[in-house]
């Protein structure tokens, strides 16, 4: 008999519980589905990404990876239809838009069982609860019960896969970007990545991890998200390499935060959207033209304010951005340019590598205010004090923005300060910070009715 599997958010072979289901249950025949709905809407960078971990996960699958353009609800049952699968294989998507198509894949394969084994998580969104079996609100208490719970080990990688064949699509292409260096796409690079921040980085996270001018982090947020590596793996791995200490235990809470967002998503769905916490609905924000053309001078990195134009540049060029740029360039949005946290997240969204629905628009309520954690709405990032603090040589922004690479340490974050001006070619700051933060502020008074 044949079983497809369907590859989604798990493009590798090792620690992948739904394709050794699928090996039981008959001759595997490995699957990818290129969605329009989810390509289309992708920048260059994340299409570029995607495009190498299918090209590995072909070679891993012994050239027999089948891919298939269209509609997962007509492509699946058609592809089950044509090769008279037995099941289709796949690991349980718990996010809205995956959820909802996963419906509708069911009800279209009508009796051919659609089977789900296991999540994108060490614990499956919606398991950890309160003792009084409702979902937590708030990171730490809902931390310390993940830890307690523990998570399985990694399951076994196949040894020996008996490949079915069918008629493929060619794999998709990756757009070419220059010279623009990128993280290295599939499983085999994933492992690679892992295995030297876990032997010469993870030691330091807990004092490292803020610095955008370095590599100090894993960056395996986008092989989280395509399952080029199980979390469960990193976990592990971990445990058994016998570290210990708070770059460890740092590291693992920053595991849980996306576990924890991923399940304040599963229980309320309608938050990738609408604000977690609506105490800041009637919020008013910029509209009009003028707020495009703020909005667009953000978005391409033209702000004169050197850390928010570096970070929002590089998210252009390579598709990432630092944790902590992350958090200066949404609050810049947010609170220097009064626009709506959905717009920056659609944004964010269609450029990451690692664009993940519940980290990306939970992170981005977060830095509003409108959240889970009650994170302070009167918390208004400086850019230019945390471009100091953060990147104090400056080697961040000189990256990213040619047009300040003269500057020295001294001046690279207030260029306005050097003793030409601000150098040709790179704008004036859009507007006065200080005064922002007051209007900011005020708004957010407002809409709380004080
Ligand atoms: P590391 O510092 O090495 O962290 C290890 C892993 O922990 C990450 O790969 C990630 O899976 C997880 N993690 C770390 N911080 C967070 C966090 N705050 N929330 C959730 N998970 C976290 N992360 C995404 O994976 N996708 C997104 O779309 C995304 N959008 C964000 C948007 C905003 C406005 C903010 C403030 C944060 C966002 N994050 C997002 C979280 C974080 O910025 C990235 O996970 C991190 O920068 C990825 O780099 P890394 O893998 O080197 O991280």
């Amino acid at each position: 008999p044949t079983a497809i599997h369907w590859f989604r958010r798990d493009l590798r072979l090792a620690d992948n519980p739904a394709l050794l289901a699928a090996r039981d249950a008959g001759d595997v025949l490995p699957l990818f589905v290129l969605d329009p709905a989810l390509w289309e809407k992708s920048g260059d960078p994340r299409k570029h990404f995607l495009a190498g971990c299918l090209a590995d996960l072909h070679e891993a699958t012994d050239g027999q990876l089948v891919i298939r353009h269209g509609k997962p609800e007509d492509v699946v049952p058609a592809l089950a239809r044509e090769v008279d699968a037995v099941s289709v294989h796949v690991a349980g998507d718990t996010g809205p838009y995956g959820r909802t198509r996963d419906t509708a894949v069911e009800k279209a394969l009508g009796d051919v069982d659609l089977v789900r084994t296991g999540s994108a998580y060490a614990i499956a969104p919606g398991t950890i609860r309160k003792d009084d079996d409702t979902p937590f609100k708030v990171f730490t208490p809902f931390s310390r019960r993940w830890r307690e719970h523990g998570w399985p080990d990694p399951a076994p990688r196949p040894r020996k896969v008996s490949w079915a064949r069918a008629d493929s699509e060619d794999l998709p292409e990756a757009p070419d970007l220059g010279d623009t260096e990128l993280l290295e796409p599939g499983e085999r690079a994933a492992g690679k990545r892992w295995k030297q921040f876990l032997d010469e980085r993870i030691a330091d996270y807990d004092d490292q991890r803020d610095r955008p001018d370095l590599d100090t982090t894993s960056r395996m947020s986008a092989h989280l998200h395509f399952g080029t590596v199980h979390p469960r793996t990193l976990l592990h791995d971990i445990a058994e390499s016998g570290q210990k200490g708070p770059g460890v235990d740092t590291y693992v809470t920053e595991l849980c935060w996306r576990e924890f967002y991923a399940d304040v998503l599963w229980h309320r769905p309608e938050t990738a959207r609408e604000y977690y916490n609506d105490e800041l609905k009637g919020m008013t924000y910029a509209s009009g033209k003028h707020a495009d053309e703020d909005f667009e001078a953000w978005a391409t990195g033209r702000t004169g304010f050197p850390a928010v134009d570096a970070a929002m540049r590089q998210l252009l060029a390579e598709g990432w951005m630092h944790n902590r740029m992350r958090m200066i360039t949404a609050s810049f949005l947010v609170k220097d340019l009064h626009q709506e946290w959905t717009r920056g997240a659609r944004y964010f969204m269609q450029h990451l590598v690692d664009g993940d629905l519940a980290s990306n628009n939970h992170g981005w309520q977060w830095v509003a205010g409108t959240g889970t954690d009650a994170a302070p709405y009167f918390r208004v990032f400086n850019p230019i004090t945390q471009g100091k603090k953060f990147d104090p040589d400056g080697e961040y922004v000189r990256r990213w923005v040619p047009e300040l690479r003269d500057l020295d340490a001294k001046l690279v974050h207030e260029p306005w300060k050097a003793p030409d001006g601000v150098p040709e070619g790179y704008p004036e700051v859009m507007v006065d910070h200080k005064h922002e933060r007051e209007v900011a502020l005020d708004r957010y008074a407002k809409a709380r009715g004080r």
